[in-house]
């Protein structure tokens, strides 16, 4: 028989420490599109070229294309039942940490409190030359005020990118440590709509694991884990979650 979301909501129950990784899969039903999926972003440009520090440098007017009409769209879109759920689960103490990929902000607008945002999120604009920030209304009214669309440091005059860690740029190093300390700690890691294609973060399911903790997925598609998985939830995040939360209703 396949899992169903009362074995999730058992998992969680019986767990000490859980935790939860989410990915673009998490935001689909907010209307924002993941990366993989059928529909998604990589059908129409390829994510990993045009979000990339190699173009962010040396075609910062093709970069600005991609992105500002992408910080309109995330700013037009609101979480959904599945951020909540995840939100209410961590409100109820059932989930802990809180790792995403995301980088929406709507895991903080559901009311997830601090999650640790390993790909960064759009909170402001960064100098990467001189290391001069802003704030994000800023650089987008710079970006707009500008003939080519390309906002630029007050400081240094070099071309300026948001918040969002982009393919080819190292990782934020203090979100990293908190990843890794937050699946050091946690007998059951929740991953909810990513593909698991990324590294580092496609390696914490398998840090939990190998100290004997178990692993819930809970996305539409394969993933490199599914066969590791001790409850295998396919089908919508937001459905999904809501039926392990109301099941948790009898558990806790
Ligand atoms: P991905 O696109 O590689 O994988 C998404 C996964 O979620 C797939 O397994 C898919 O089956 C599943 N999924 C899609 N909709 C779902 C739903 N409604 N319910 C359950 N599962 C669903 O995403 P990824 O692994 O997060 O990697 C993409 C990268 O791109 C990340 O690094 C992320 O930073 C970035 N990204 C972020 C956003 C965002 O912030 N919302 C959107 C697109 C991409």
């Amino acid at each position: 028989m396949p899992d169903s979301p009362e074995d999730l909501a058992r998992l969680l129950a019986e767990a000490d420490h859980a935790i939860v990784l989410t990915g673009a899969g998490i935001s689909t039903e907010s209307g924002i599109p993941d990366f993989r999926s059928a529909g998604g972003l990589w059908e129409e440009y390829d994510p990993m070229e045009v979000a990339s520090m190699a173009t962010f440098q040396s075609e910062p007017e093709r970069f600005w294309r991609f992105h500002r009409p992408r910080i309109d769209m995330l700013a037009s879109v609101d979480p959904n039942p599945a951020h909540h759920a995840v939100a209410e689960m961590q409100r109820r103490g059932v989930l802990h940490e809180l790792v995403t990929q995301n980088i929406d902000r709507l895991h903080s607008r559901a009311g997830s409190p601090e999650p640790i945002e390993i790909h960064g999120s759009l909170d402001r604009g960064t100098c990467i030359r001189c290391r001069a920030t802003v704030e994000i209304d800023v650089l987008i009214a710079r970006a707009d005020a500008a003939d080519d669309g390309v906002p630029r440091c007050e400081e240094c005059g070099f071309q300026m990118k948001s918040g969002v860690i982009l393919f080819g740029e190292a990782m934020p190093e203090v979100a990293l440590e908190a990843a890794f300390d937050a699946a050091d700690a946690a007998d059951v890691i929740l991953v909810v709509g990513t593909s698991l294609q990324v590294a580092p973060v496609s390696q914490l399911p398998g840090m939990v694991l190998s100290r004997g903790g178990r692993l819930a997925i809970l996305t539409e598609s394969e993933t490199p884990y599914d066969h590791r998985a001790d409850v295998r939830l396919h089908g919508k995040a937001g459905v999904q979650l809501t039926e392990a939360l109301d099941a948790l209703d009898g558990l806790l």
